[in-house]
């Protein structure tokens, strides 16, 4: 079997863990990110210190993480100065085989795969081109990793060296796309999309099983799908985006425009203290039978409905997978009516989409990230 360890960075955590080839997540560990020191080489120390804590915490439950690296053949400087690394490229090719862990890191934002560059991230303001797997691969050899032992002698590799490497950094949303085709409700599908429904509205694309990047690494915006030409505006400057309905923010905004005319809704005293209204909340209104928040769910499925329909027609994915905070809210106030408005819509064969729920949860991005250092289909 092999591990690797899936690194999911966010605005606010670094979430870490061990993972099998097979998906399972054997260890687990949170830091914040500090984003308010927000100096990328810091935030690269951070993620190198969650890798040592994950392997300190493998080791003390008595999973050797150290024999397993002994076949990690390849030195992090050594991997900078290979241009033609294999392992910068698993989003694409398989890494070498003698590799038995590595780190692979989903990060938000723009991410440059091949070079393992952050281009634009909206989490961390003022990061332009950021070598953050160089700058990581550096914090890591600084912590010596393979002297991390639990009673047993560290094991010398060809080279000498232990050190787990990152190996790959994907787009966070690319990451937990791979992690429900490898591990989750992708299972056994060839092409699939996903979107994440939170805060914004996330998409990525496998194709024959592949994440698909397009020609500069941007491909997979599902979430700025034009639904409404004329439509609400959406952070990306372009009007009527998928994500100017179906994210968290606006999804609130909404609900409160139509509380704003007077009608009548248990959400009134909740619409009072802005902070308090959120998606959760309009959801739990709508299951007690609340028309006005149910309204406010069945234009957002209908909102991902007519964005499915033009993905579906351009791809013809097996399956679209849905997962974040909002599609908690579950079949009856969010998947049928997406289901319903895909059906109306869509051509007869692309209409064979499947539309569910994704399977990983919050371990989407951990197991993801580990799936890019493995490489492979
Ligand atoms: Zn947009």
């Amino acid at each position: 079997m092999k591990y690797s360890i899936g690194v999911d960075l966010g605005g606010t955590d670094i979430k870490a863990g061990l993972v099998s080839s097979e998906g399972d997540i054997f260890c687990r560990v949170v830091l914040p990110t500090d984003v308010e020191v927000g100096k990328p080489k810091l935030v690269a120390a951070r993620i190198a210190e969650a890798v040592r804590q994950v392997i300190v915490k493998a080791e003390s439950v008595g999973i050797e993480v150290i024999s397993a690296l002994k076949h990690t053949l390849r030195s992090p400087l050594s991997t900078e100065k290979e241009s033609e690394s294999p392992g910068l490229h698993s989003g694409q090719h398989p890494v070498d085989d003698s590799l038995e862990i590595g780190v692979g890191l989903g990060a938000p934002g723009l991410i440059i795969a091949e070079t393992g560059v952050i281009h634009f991230s909206p989490n961390f303001p003022g990061w332009t081109d950021i070598p953050l797997v160089d700058y990581v691969n550096t914090e890591l050899a600084k912590l010596n990793l393979s002297k991390i032992s639990v009673g047993r002698e560290p094991q010398t590799g060809t080279n000498g060296k232990y050190e787990p490497v990152l190996k790959a950094m994907d787009n966070d949303v690319n990451a937990m796309t791979l992690g429900e085709f490898r591990h989750g409700a992708g299972v056994g599908y060839k092409n699939i999309v996903a979107l994440t429904l939170g805060t914004g509205v996330g998409g990525g694309v496998v194709i024959d099983g592949q994440v698909y990047h397009g020609s500069q690494n941007t491909a997979g915006e599902l979430g700025h799908t034009v639904v409404e030409p004329d439509g609400r505006y959406c952070g990306c400057g372009n009007q009527g985006c998928l994500e100017a309905y179906a994210g968290a923010k606006n999804i609130v905004e909404r609900t409160q425009e139509k509380i704003e005319t007077g009608r009548s809704t248990i959400l009134v005293s909740a619409a009072a203290d802005e902070a308090s209204l959120t998606p959760r909340k309009i959801a739990e209104a709508a299951q007690a039978g609340d028309q006005l928040a149910t309204e406010v769910f069945t234009e957002t499925g209908r909102y991902i409905g007519i964005a499915l329909t033009s993905i579906a027609h351009i791809l013809n994915p097996q399956i679209a997978i849905i997962g974040g905070g909002i599609a908690e809210a579950g079949e009856e106030l969010l998947f049928e009516p997406i289901r319903a408005e895909f059906s109306k819509r869509a051509m007869d064969i692309p209409a064979r989409m499947k539309i569910v729920k994704a399977h990983l949860g919050n371990d989407a991005g951990i197991v993801g990230s580990a799936m890019l250092a493995l490489g492979g289909e």
